[in-house]
């Protein structure tokens, strides 16, 4: 359906857990974060049912996203629900891959078309410092593994943060030489409180041009990305400038939170509970939800943090 600001909403987001088995910087508080109990998250009946009532109001692609999707136990029953769900006819996942190799088979035969790998370095000295728990070794066997399990895409997600991988940025589209997969580099957006990050951490995404010139401009694929390639590359390598850029007059999507709440925009406080509702008033609060999205976010920076009121893990970013 088309929003209040004429963009058609075609892509939903739909988080199926708060938990992780990392604890990534920009992503989570080291400390403090206090599971829901179970009651009050979203039952697999009730994500597939959100699925439904969203694909009635037009939504296209479902991107399984957390948290960490591949902690939860029911994933793959999951996934192949939301797969089989009339009208949708894409269903992705981002995951920090490091679970991907007891998975991927399965997941592809689930119905799961492309996968995000999360990977913000390739020092394992630094991976472990921006995970706070994680291995390297861990992250690139699941793209190695994603890779070699078929999916119709692999992207690599990669934040970039100044003073940290900003050096790393060749190294990292450098993965698009080797492997059939694309490179998006995102702007570090202000979401947590870590003194890990200064001011000098957030920097634009064309940062990633000046490093990488001359590059070549390519058609974009539907997504946020603006798209590039190295030359005799087998992906692309993409920018996405939630910062610097906002994309917002082109946003098509919403997301579902694993506590049931539907969030029409990543950077607002506004929040729809779904959670306990019947088909129809699933479809109804879907739809006010879609209909409230604002025409934009608020401008965000070092000093003017996110309004979205929850960390990353807790929406699904
Ligand atoms: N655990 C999975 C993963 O890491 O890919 C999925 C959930 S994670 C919240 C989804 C994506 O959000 C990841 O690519 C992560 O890097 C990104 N992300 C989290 N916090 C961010 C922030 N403050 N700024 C930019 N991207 C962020
Ligand atoms: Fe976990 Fe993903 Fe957040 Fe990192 S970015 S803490 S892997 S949910």
């Amino acid at each position: 359906m088309t929003d209040s600001f004429d963009r058609e909403i075609t892509y939903l987001r739909l988080s199926v857990t708060d938990k992780c088995n990392l604890r990534c910087r920009y992503c989570m508080p080291a400390e403090g974060v206090c599971s829901l109990p179970h009651e009050r998250m979203l039952s697999q009946e009730e994500m597939v049912m959100a699925v439904r009532a969203s694909s009635e109001l037009g939504i296209r692609k479902v991107r399984i996203t957390g948290g960490e999707p591949l902690v939860k136990k029911n994933i793959l029953s999951i996934v192949e629900n939301v797969a089989a769900v009339p009208g949708i006819e894409k269903v992705a996942m981002t995951t920090n891959g490091t679970l991907l190799p007891s998975f991927a088979r399965e997941l592809k035969s689930a119905g799961l078309r492309s996968i995000n790998i999360s990977l913000d370095t390739l020092d394992a000295e630094k991976y472990r410092t921006i995970s706070r728990v994680g291995n390297l070794e861990d992250a690139l066997k699941g793209i190695e593994c994603a890779v070699e399990t078929g999916f119709e895409r692999v992207k690599i997600n990669t934040v970039l943060i100044g003073g940290f991988n900003d050096d790393e940025i060749e190294k990292l589209a450098g993965l698009t030489l080797r492997y059939p997969v694309d490179v998006r580099f995102i702007e570090l957006m202000p979401m947590t409180q870590d003194d890990f990050f200064s001011p000098d951490s957030f920097i634009p995404g064309s940062v990633v041009l000046e490093r990488l010139a001359p590059l070549e401009r390519v058609a974009p694929d539907g997504s946020v990305a603006r798209l590039y390639r190295l030359d005799a590359a087998l992906g692309s390598v993409g920018i996405i400038s939630p910062v610097s850029d906002l994309f917002c007059s082109e946003c098509n999507r919403i997301r579902i939170t694993a506590d049931g709440y539907v969030k029409p925009c990543l950077h607002s406080r506004s929040e729809f509970l779904i959670k306990g509702l019947d088909y129809d008033g699933m479809k109804a609060v879907i739809e006010d939800a879609i209909m409230s999205k604002p025409a934009r976010h608020s401008t965000l920076s070092y000093e003017e943090r996110s309004s979205a009121g929850r960390s990353m893990n807790a929406i699904g970013g």
